[in-house]
């Protein structure tokens, strides 16, 4: 393949047009290679009214990043249909609303870099020019600024960020390999939330913490707050940070 990469400022014009009519609609969903996130998943999980278990079981295959020992999840391969998503239709994608953060941004590539000074996220994107696509050199009449608005990634963004956080924590103070016990804590406490759930409200996984009651009702009503909770509770249990709640 002979793919190129245009870096690209957000008051650039997007030069891109993804359309229906265009010959390669679908193909960029038919041959996948795409890690989920944590987030993508809980969007996803919901749209389709699955538990996280019976989701991921379904939809999803587990591995573990050969560097970071933790786990990475893509789009299960199906023998039937190659690489293609199982959400892929004729007319377009099934669960187009809670599509994950990869699908909102191709054929843009984010990267991010926190500003040592302020503290703030810098943000840095690229085109990726595949040749499958025949989207490019389309003037659509939009900069890169208001076309990213329109595929509405911006909360998956701040949420993704903070799993790139964790990573980046993780590999500081844990380069290496995780236990697999470890591995498991982290897959449940962010990806399988409903398992997670189960463990926090039945199983008395917390019980040892004294939390807030009221807080403990937010976390298990509401998975985003769930979600945010088994990131800091990640960094509590393998990377002895304080979890931030008052107890
Ligand atoms: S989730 Fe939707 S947009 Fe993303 S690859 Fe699957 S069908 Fe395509
Ligand atoms: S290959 Fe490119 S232009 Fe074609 S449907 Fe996918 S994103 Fe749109």
């Amino acid at each position: 393949m002979n793919d190129e990469m245009l870096p690209v400022a957000l008051d650039d014009p997007m030069q891109f047009n993804c359309s229906p009519d265009n010959p390669c609609f679908n193909q960029c969903c038919r041959d996948l290679n795409q890690a989920l996130t944590p987030y993508d998943i809980l969007r996803m999980k919901n749209a389709v009214g699955l538990s996280s278990k019976k989701f991921l079981r379904e939809y999803t295959s587990r591995h573990t990043g050969p560097g970071s020992g933790l786990p990475v999840l893509t789009f299960k391969a199906n023998p039937a249909t190659g690489h293609a998503c199982p959400f892929v239709t004729d007319s377009g994608c099934s669960v187009y609303n809670d599509r994950p953060a990869s699908c909102r941004m191709y054929p843009l590539a984010r990267a991010i870099k926190k500003d040592r000074v302020t503290g703030e996220i810098v943000e840095y994107f690229a085109l990726i020019e595949e040749e499958h696509c025949k989207g490019f050199g389309v003037q659509g009449g939009r900069t890169v600024a208001q076309w990213l608005k329109g595929q509405d990634v911006a909360c998956h963004n701040t949420e993704n960020d903070k799993i790139l956080e964790l990573i980046s924590l993780k590999n500081q103070i844990r380069p290496g390999k995780l236990e697999a016990a470890e591995e498991d804590l982290f897959y449940m406490a962010l990806y399988d939330l409903d398992e997670f759930k189960i463990q926090i409200a039945e199983k008395g996984l917390l019980a040892s913490m004294d939390l807030p009651g009221e807080y403990m009702k937010k976390i298990v009503a509401d998975d985003l707050s769930l979600l945010n909770f088994g990131i800091a509770w990640i960094k509590y249990q393998l990377f002895s940070k304080d979890l931030g709640i008052g107890g």
